[in-house]
């Protein structure tokens, strides 16, 4: 973020630590409302520019305050459409973003750490190990710069936690970052139902997910027996597929909702027609839906993604159990954006 070190980041700042500041300084507190209007809603960078904001005042904010953007390094836009954002942050470290188009609306793909340790075999991220984890602004600001880039009438309304890291392993800045990201008043205004948060299983959290937000939840099964849960994802070890599911089917849902299971479809690993049996009696207590989604390859990753017609015959045995299944056609493929490839490549310090 560009911002001189004594000055802090605003996007930081809850709005009750800036009421509380604003208080210390003899400052009518409703200005924080103001302040957080002009910094999401009008996407305002410069306290000169608050127009409704006391003259006196806004030097005195100025002082103490940045209003922070995350450096775009690059952008990479992909033959269908979507773009990878490439950010360089303060100390020098990378993360990726990817904006995706569809019919009628953007999703954006955004990263919750630095790196990843959660050491999934298939995931290109894991490769070059935990770095870091995201701060809320951090988080935010892909959400709210991107949003500010995008010269388009098409909305983006759609967000996904399904970047770089493990989100629940960054807890309390993503619920911060939700927070901020899901205000319809003073916040980015977008509906609780329109975030995922996607997890590789980090059961101790889940709960707590569900008590703090309302955003949805995705997990990343990717397997139907422990034996090869274990392999392809070490999180299973301390938490095993029966203690995932059980927290799954504790999750609180609103009306309506379901549970998106993700499925990275390995040839010859878990895309057996056992393994899609097997998947559907799994799930069957609970209220999901899948998305299969066929391995990304990647320079020196052993897998390889199963045949088109493999890949359709498995989604077909569990339609024909009454689940909807989507097989997720990785966006971005010829820019590296795809599930499960970024890593801010070449970029790492
Ligand atoms: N850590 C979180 C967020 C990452 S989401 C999680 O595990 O859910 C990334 C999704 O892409 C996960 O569902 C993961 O299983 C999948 N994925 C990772 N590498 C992949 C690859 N090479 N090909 C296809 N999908 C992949």
């Amino acid at each position: 973020m560009k911002s001189s070190n004594k000055k802090i980041n605003l996007l930081e700042l809850s709005k009750e630590r800036i009421v509380s500041w604003l208080e210390d300084h003899q400052i009518e507190p409703y200005r924080a409302d103001q302040i957080l209007k002009w910094i999401y809603l009008r996407q305002t960078d410069r306290f000169d520019r608050m127009s409704d904001i006391a003259k006196d005042i806004r030097p005195l904010l100025d002082d103490h305050f940045a209003i922070s953007r995350l450096q775009i390094e690059n952008i990479e836009t992909s033959k269908d459409g979507s773009r990878k954002y490439l950010f360089k942050l303060e100390d020098e470290k990378f993360i990726e973003s990817v904006l995706i188009p569809e019919r009628d609306h953007y999703t954006l793909c955004i990263s919750s750490q630095v790196g990843c340790a959660q050491n999934c075999r298939f995931c290109l991220t894991a490769s070059g190990g935990f770095q870091r984890n995201l701060t809320k602004a951090e988080i935010v600001s892909q959400v709210r710069d991107i949003k500010n880039d995008l010269q388009d009438s098409m909305p983006l309304s759609n967000l996904v936690f399904m970047g770089m890291g493990e989100p629940l392993a960054n807890y309390q800045n993503l619920v911060d970052a939700i927070a901020v990201i899901t205000d319809s008043s003073l916040g980015l205004g977008f509906a609780g139902r329109r975030v995922t948060v996607s997890t590789a299983g980090l059961v101790s959290r889940l709960a707590d997910l569900g008590r703090d937000t309302r955003a949805n939840l995705a997990v990343s099964l990717n397997a139907t027996d422990n034996a090869t849960r274990n392999r392809l994802m070490p999180i299973n070890r301390k938490f095993p597929i029966e203690k995932l599911l059980k927290a799954c089917q504790q999750f609180p849902l609103p009306g309506g909702r379901r549970i998106t299971f993700e499925y990275v479809l390995l040839k010859e690993v878990n895309d057996s027609f056992e393994d899609a049996n097997r998947l559907a009696k799994l799930l069957r207590p609970i209220k999901a839906k899948i998305n299969l989604i066929p391995f990304n390859p990647h320079e020196g990753c052993q897998y390889q993604r199963p045949s088109e017609d493999r890949i359709l015959r498995f989604q077909k045995i569990l339609i024909d159990k009454n689940y909807t299944v989507m097989i997720r056609q990785s966006k971005g493929q010829d820019i590296s954006a795809a599930c499960g490839q970024l890593a801010a490549c070449g970029h790492r310090p």
